[in-house]
Parts: C-alpha cells; sequence; structure tokens
C-alpha cells in the first residue's frame, strides 16, 4: 500500500511517499512559499532536485508533488491511483480526538474545532486535507494527532490550579505534544529491551528546536512537560518552557506591549536563543560556548539542567524509570548533550557509556555496565507512525 503522508503549514507542506507496509520512503519534499513565490524541494531514486515554481494555494503545491511523484524520469508511480491512502499530521485533537481518525465531515468539524487550542496549526492542517480532498478526490485520507499520545494522562496531570471553570469553559488544560514522536520512541524502546511496552517505565526525551518530555507508564503517556500549548516546560531553541507567570505583566508594562507581544517574545525570542544571544541552534551555541561566550554556556548548562530535572521528576511520578530515550535532533545527534544530561544520576541508577554513547542516528544502547535504568538513542519517526495508522485505518474502511 502506497501512503502520502503531509504535514501542512501555513505556507509550507512537507510529504513523504512510503511504501508499506515496509515502510520504505519512495520520495520525500517540501514546497515552501505557498502563496509568496513557490519553493521546492524534492528527493526520489536517490536525486535530490529543487527549485521554484509557482504555487498560489496549498491545492497548487498537492498538483505540483503529485505531477513529481508520476513524472517519468524523476517520479517512483506511473499513475496518481497508486497512492491508496493521505495521512495527515495534525497538531491538535483537543480532547476528544484521542486516536488517529478516517477524515469525514463529522472529524473535519471535529478538528475545526480545535482550532482555538491550535490556532496556527490545525486551520494550516485541515487546508491540507482540504487540498488534498480537491486533488485526489476519493481517495481515504487519515488525521494522526500530535495530541493522541497524551490523551490518556490521569487528571491530576493535566488539570492547571486556575479557577475550575476555565478548563470547563475554554478547555484550558495540558494537552501535551510531539505525541507521535513520543510513542513511536517508546514502542522502538520496548522492542530493543525484548520487552513488553505495558511492563515498563520509559522517559521519552524529544529534544530538538521544540523540545519535550514524556512520563511513558506500562504504554500510556501519563505525563509530559508542554501544556495548553507548546510553549511549557523545557527551555527550547527560541521558546521560554516553564517561567513564573507574573513575569508576562512585568515586561508588558516595563516595555510598553500588550499580552500578545510578550507571548511572542516568548514564543520566538527566548529559550536558548534569548539566553545566549547567539543562536536557536544548539550546533551554533555549542560552538560560541568553546570559544568562550559565557552566555552561550549559561544557556547549553541551563537546557542540560531542566532536561535532568525532569527526568528525575517524572521517575517520581512513575515510581522509578527502566529505560531512557533520547530522541529528535539534539537527542539523536549530540553526544555531549546525553552525556551531561545523565551525569550525576547514578543515585537513580542511570549511568552512560561514553564510548557506547558515541553514536549518532541510530538505534543504540549507551547504558554503561552496572546502571540498572538502560538509556538508549532512538530516531525518530513520525511520518512512519502517521503511515503506518493511515494503513490500517484506510484498510479498516475498505
Ligand atoms: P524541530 O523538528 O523541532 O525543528 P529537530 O528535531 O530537527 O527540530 O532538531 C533541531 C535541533 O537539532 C537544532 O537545534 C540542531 O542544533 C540540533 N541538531 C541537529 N543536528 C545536530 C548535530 N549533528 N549535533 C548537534 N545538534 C544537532
Amino acid at each position: 500500500m502506497k501512503i502520502l503522508v503531509i504535514n501542512a503549514g501555513s505556507s509550507s507542506l512537507k510529504y513523504q511517499l512510503l511504501d508499506m507496509p515496509e515502510g520504505k520512503v519512495l520520495a520525500k519534499g517540501l514546497c515552501e512559499r505557498i502563496g509568496i513565490d513557490g519553493k521546492y524541494k524534492y528527493e526520489a531514486k536517490g536525486e535530490k532536485l529543487e527549485g521554484e515554481t509557482p504555487m498560489a494555494t496549498h491545492s497548487d503545491a498537492i498538483r505540483f508533488l503529485t505531477s513529481m511523484l508520476v513524472d517519468p524520469a524523476k517520479g517512483v508511480i506511473s499513475d496518481m491511483k497508486e497512492i491508496d491512502a493521505v495521512g495527515h499530521r495534525v497538531v491538535s485533537g483537543g480532547e476528544k480526538l484521542y486516536e488517529s481518525v478516517l477524515v469525514t465531515a463529522e472529524s473535519k468539524k471535529a478538528i475545526e474545532e480545535c482550532i482555538p487550542l491550535a490556532p496556527l496549526h490545525n486551520p494550516a492542517n485541515l487546508t491540507g486535507i482540504s487540498a488534498c480532498e480537491e486533488v485526489m478526490p476519493g481517495v481515504p485520507q487519515v488525521a494522526v494527532f500530535d495530541t493522541a499520545f497524551h490523551a490518556k494522562m490521569p487528571k491530576k496531570a493535566y488539570i492547571y490550579a486556575l479557577p475550575y471553570e476555565y478548563y470547563e469553559k475554554y478547555g484550558v488544560r495540558r494537552y501535551g505534544f510531539h505525541g507521535t514522536s513520543h510513542r513511536f520512541v517508546s514502542e522502538q524502546c520496548a522492542k530493543a529491551m525484548g520487552k513488553d511496552i505495558k511492563d515498563l517505565r520509559i522517559i521519552t526525551c524529544h529534544l530538538g528546536n521544540g523540545s519535550s518530555i514524556a512520563a511513558v507508564d506500562h504504554g500510556v503517556s501519563v505525563d509530559t512537560s508542554m501544556g495548553f500549548t507548546p510553549l511549557e516546560g523545557l527551555p527550547m531553541g527560541t521558546r521560554c518552557g516553564n517561567i513564573d507567570p507574573a513575569i508576562v505583566e512585568t515586561i508588558a508594562v516595563k516595555e510598553n506591549l500588550t499580552v500578545s507581544q510578550v507571548l511572542n517574545i516568548l514564543n520566538k525570542k527566548s529559550g536558548v536563543l534569548g539566553v545566549s544571544g547567539v543562536s536557536s541552534d544548539f550546533r551554533d551555541i555549542a560552538a560560541a560556548a568553546k570559544e568562550g561566550n559565557e552566555r552561550a554556556a549559561l544557556a547549553n548548562d541551563m537546557f542540560v539542567y531542566a532536561v535532568k530535572k525532569f527526568i528525575g521528576a517524572y521517575a517520581a511520578a512513575m515510581g522509578g524509570v527502566d529505560a531512557i530515550v533520547f530522541t529528535a535532533g539534539v537527542g539523536e545527534n549530540d553526544k555531549t548533550f546525553r552525556l551531561k544530561m545523565t551525569e550525576g544520576l547514578e543515585f537513580m541508577g542511570v549511568k552512560v557509556d561514553p564510548v557506547k554513547n558515541d553514536t549518532r542516528g541510530k538505534i543504540a544502547e549507551i547504558t554503561a555496565d552496572g546502571a540498572t535504568v538502560r538509556t538508549f538513542v532512538i530516531p525518530t519517526n513520525e511520518e512512519l507512525v502517521i503511515a503506518m495508522d493511515t494503513e490500517a485505518i484506510a484498510k479498516a474502511a475498505k
């Protein structure tokens, strides 16, 4: 079965065509600057192409990418009809959509109702769905939610200590994000350990530009660091993570800014970028720290410290931990961070072997001899999870 996976943003659209059940990536690409001037990247059969093409709408982008897929020279299929189903990444499924669903008029309405919870993302995801409906009528489409894996958190973990009516009236609670990634790497971790996930307590650290940690207790995400929005939790590339909410007023008053302007700063100008003043990219910060930039070193230390605190907290939340997983851009690639984030956790049975830790971008166990908690590097693959869910749901709907 050939599944097209779509991750639509407001002016961009990432895609992969996967051959299932093997999960082989036949082609992948990116359409950018939709509605502006239209740029594309396309990769198939070991060849990479990029260029410009007018894309006024997301439908134009879908038309363009499908024309690439069926192109006699550059393509990987001979007819659009070979695309059996389309899977969409959708950011928020709110409280009602806690598993992947077939796209129907009803589920689209439910995704629309979640727009207040993801005002930047859900409208773009819906645009991607409509564009596919227009260009590929009759092809089953499936929505896979970033929030779904966290939907079984206990209430004590998702309720904020605010007047309860805000939860009831506006759905103000923790939802969490990166669910597809936390689900995938926790399942892969259980597999690598040769155990049933239902017998394990796993802490998954998704550390990229956006970062979150989850406590996966016997296969269920029981807590996660992102909250009502992706702003909460760890300091990230540009997001502040946990801060005292009273700071918002202080900055607004002192700098004569509106709440939205302050939130924009907390989302886009804070995190390691804000502290270092150098970059939001952890590679740039590491390089600056190496050259003696103290604020860059501080940004690094702050990030490491926050990750360590969440690991401790989630071990306590689950009454122990059997495995820790590092994933995403930083988690998969940066051995120094992994070593620092686990240093000093020997008291709870965590110790990483520096030699085994000298690895990148592939599944690897990096546990030191004698450690009782096993530590892994596991590359995430959100597209594969979306394709797997899409395959199962499209088959069931036939
Ligand atoms: P997102 O999906 O949230 O945009 P990624 O998971 O792609 O982010 O992670 C991006 C981050 O990963 C960047 O800050 C980058 O510095 C870091 N990163 C990527 N590759 C490496 C590497 N080889 N070594 C260290 N950090 C890396």
